[in-house]
């Protein structure tokens, strides 16, 4: 995610923070003083170990998970492709929620054996502000993070879970549009108690939950639209490869007479890489208009076969974050993908 900050590496997954975040403790740390800061750290720790919960169950059922990025709302774990099935999607979802409960759950009896924490400040950890209210607060802050993803709305985990249980009856596509509905109601919802009892942080989330609901319906259709189509049927016969000693001025003037921006880099008959628009115009940034193609293409590039599905070529354009890819039939190059071309396909049959 733009803006955000590596921090640590934990289970090969590693935890991002965004700039956003990062201010947090310091404004509290201002405001409330030194507990409050903790408490922040606390909040920080207890969503980063509710993130990889999910992360690690979504492993179990061979989704890549590359980055957990904190934000000041929540986190995100960025998935490599979405659950194949409702069951899955339940599993990955509520396992979140869990975590908070069950840290919730052991932390309270562990602190109402310990002789040094009284009773009463247990049960109402925000009535004071010495440092085994601090503690205390430990437990109530897992229960309100296990309560606020639990609402049933995109994106947070209740919105999946609603999804996932109405998935099982009806289709993806309309169980996702019903979960956006019920979401959208509870943002507008959120949106006037903010606005009636005049707290700002309320309407933004409220916003920020409209938003995400919008943007997992049109993600959903773009995706189910794309299922029905495989690579043959938008693959454009005519295309160019180049040869690998092409050099980049020459490359240039080719793209700009031909409809073509990125191309098969080809030793002879056979493929040896591929480069893209991007990579052709930093390579004239970087090294000039003599480089051959040879020194600046991708060598390892993923490919798809005329048969594979549309929706398989955009998994594999956004891990790999590339705009085109080369097609193959039987090892040899029959033709470019990209992803105007899937763009295209999908305004043709959303927009009739
Ligand atoms: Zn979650």
């Amino acid at each position: 995610m733009k803006g955000s900050i590596k921090l640590f590496k934990v289970l090969g997954i590693s935890v991002n923070v965004h700039i956003t975040f990062l201010f947090l403790p310091v404004i509290f740390l201002m405001i409330g003083g030194l507990k409050s800061m903790v408490l922040v750290l606390i909040v920080f720790i207890c969503v980063t170990i509710h993130e990889l919960t999910h992360s690690l169950a979504a492993r179990k059922f061979g989704i890549k998970v590359r980055d957990i990025t904190l934000l000041p709302i929540g986190g995100v774990a960025s998935m490599s492709k979405m659950p194949e099935s409702p069951k899955q999607e339940f599993i990955i979802s509520i396992v979140g929620p869990l975590s908070n409960i069950v840290i919730a759950a052991l932390l309270y009896l562990i602190l109402s054996s310990a002789p040094w924490m009284p009773k009463s400040i247990l049960r109402n950890p925000t009535l004071g502000n010495t440092w085994r209210h601090t503690v205390a607060m430990v437990p109530l802050i897992n229960i309100v993070l296990a309560v606020f993803n639990l609402l049933p709305a995109f994106p947070m985990d209740g919105g999946r879970l609603l999804r996932s249980i109405l998935a099982t009856r009806i289709d993806f596509r309309r169980a996702t549009k019903i979960a956006v509905y019920i979401g959208h109601i509870f943002a507008i919802f959120f949106g006037y108690i903010g606005f009636v009892y005049r707290h700002p942080f309320l309407i933004l989330i409220a916003i920020f939950i409209y938003m995400a609901a919008s943007a997992e319906e049109s993600h959903v259709d773009v995706r189910e639209t794309l299922k029905g189509y495989r690579v043959k049927d938008i693959l454009n016969s005519q295309f160019m490869t180049l040869d690998k000693g092409t050099t980049i001025s020459k490359v240039l003037e080719l793209v700009f007479h031909a409809h073509q921006e990125d191309f098969p880099v080809m030793d002879g008959a056979e493929m040896v890489g591929f480069a893209t628009r991007s990579d052709i115009i930093l390579a004239m940034h970087k090294s000039g208009p003599a480089t051959p193609l040879s020194d600046i293409m991708r060598v390892k590039v993923p490919y798809v076969a005329p048969e594979d599905k549309l929706t398989k070529v955009q998994r594999l354009m956004e891990e790999n974050q590339i705009k085109a890819l080369p097609v193959l039939r039987n090892s040899a190059i029959c033709g470019v993908v990209t992803l105007e071309d899937i763009a295209r396909i999908y305004s043709i049959m959303v927009r009739r």
